[in-house]
């Protein structure tokens, strides 16, 4: 019997765990992955800092998808096939075993993220997928009900294809997909950090907040979570997943923005009773020596610079003018955003293929047949701690297994 091909585009995390997949669970498939790059696997290599965070102890699917600022709809039905449990034990069962922190990041116990590579090498040797590298596709025809992929190099036929290219920051490089029948909805970037040109907040660079509350009136978006003073301005897991969910509306604007941060996360008049029972207590203390809660010292001084209070005022000659400018800076506490910065560990697009030309219980094209996709290239994009990658293994092992079982 003649063999068929599968061909898969793109040697990242989804294109290996789609190739993987799909010769392991059939063997009269030949499958290969196309990669245009001389590495492969290349983002899984610099990822979580070199340790690869790949994925997040959040086993409950519902809870799972609530991570997904585009795709939480679609995903419902990929996870329902494959999700967090099935990576780990898909991990287990080829001897590498995860270790997961305090805040769900899950990591090989390794903390290197050349064990997941070595593991997904190997898991392509022994299921028989060839690798091809330095091969860029530029152009695919569809030629008597079979792919042809123009390349760089020599043409490829395929039976089967699975787009798992990643995401493209500029709309033209869709421009190959597009000319098979599918739109891509406009590609913009997400989980980055807020430029603040204030050179105050600057000089607090590495102060850190557990918990904060991080508000964008205008665009209608409040997360909690830690939040770190930079250099530049604001950065930490708070600022991240505000731009990944606010990241086609903040594209909107220019980045041009005004976020309001509620430092130690009460409400107002908690803030305020704080505030008041704290300037009783130490009336005789002059208010640069006040602790509230757990600031920084440093952070209390730019508060009062920024109150414009004169730092050798005594508690108890802070009147109520004071107390509420001192109030309003503790719970809404405002910058100019002006710009972002590529935050130096994670980052991915937001837009792609729309899920809604994808059966999303397949992966298949609903435009042409024998087409899948896979990974960041569709328009599925998540916060930080894991979720891309489980994005990335989920969609590449349920396009593999359709392969493998639609020729079964
Ligand atoms: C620095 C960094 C760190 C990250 N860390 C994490 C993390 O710790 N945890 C997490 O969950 N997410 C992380 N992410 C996000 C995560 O890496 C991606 O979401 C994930 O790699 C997407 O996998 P993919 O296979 O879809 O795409 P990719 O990994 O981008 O792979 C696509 C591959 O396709 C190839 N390709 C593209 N076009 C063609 C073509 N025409 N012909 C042939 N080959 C082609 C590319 O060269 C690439 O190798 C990080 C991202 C970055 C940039």
């Amino acid at each position: 019997m003649i063999k068929k091909n599968v061909v898969v585009i793109g040697g990242g995390a989804a294109g290996f765990m789609a190739a993987i997949t799909c010769a392991s669970q059939n063997s009269d498939l030949n499958v290969s992955i196309i990669e245009r790059h001389s590495r492969f696997l290349s983002k899984v290599k610099v990822s979580g800092g070199g340790r690869c965070n790949v994925t997040n102890d959040c086993i409950a699917v519902p809870e799972l998808l609530k991570h997904y600022p585009r795709g939480e709809k679609g995903l419902l039905n990929v996870f329902a096939r494959f999700a967090v449990a099935d990576t780990i034990a898909w991990y287990n069962s080829r001897g590498v075993s995860l270790k997961t922190e305090a805040d769900g990041r899950m990591f090989p116990q390794s903390n290197s993220s050349d064990t997941i590579i070595e593991c997904l090498n190997e898991a392509a040797r022994n299921s028989g997928v060839k690798l091809c590298d330095s091969i860029s596709v530029k152009e695919i025809l569809t030629v008597d009900g079979k792919f042809l992929l123009k390349t760089n190099r020599n043409d490829l036929e395929a039976d089967y294809l699975v787009i798992a290219c990643g995401g493209f920051p500029k709309m033209e490089q869709y421009d190959f997909i597009k000319r098979l029948g599918h739109t891509a909805k406009e590609p913009v970037p997400s989980l980055f950090t807020f430029n603040i040109p204030d050179k105050e907040i600057h000089k607090l660079s590495g102060v850190s907040f557990k918990n904060v509350e991080v508000r964008i009136p205008s665009v209608r978006q409040k997360h909690q979570g830690a939040i770190l003073i930079t250099h530049w301005g604001l950065s930490g897991p708070a600022i991240l997943k505000t731009s990944a969910w606010a990241a086609r509306e903040l594209f909107d604007c220019n980045y041009e923005f005004e976020i309001c941060v509620n430092w130690l996360n009460l409400t107002e008049e908690q803030t305020r009773e704080l505030l008041k029972k704290e300037f009783l207590e130490k009336s005789k203390t002059k208010i640069t020596n006040v602790k509230i809660s757990n600031l920084p010292s440093n952070f209390w001084q730019y508060l009062l610079y920024r109150a414009n209070i004169f730092a050798e005022k005594l508690c108890a000659e802070i009147g109520k003018l004071d107390l509420n400018k001192l109030v309003q800076l503790l719970y809404r506490c405002t910058f100019e955003v002006k710009g972002k910065s590529t935050f130096k560990e994670e980052f991915v697009t937001a837009g792609g293929i729309p899920l809604n030309e994808v059966d999303m219980k397949t992966m298949q094209s609903k435009k042409v047949p024998r087409l899948f996709f896979a990974g960041e290239i569709l328009d599925i994009d998540g916060v930080t701690g894991g979720f891309n990658f489980q994005a990335a293994w989920s969609t590449g092992w349920l396009a593999g297994n359709s392969i493998a079982t639609q020729m079964g």
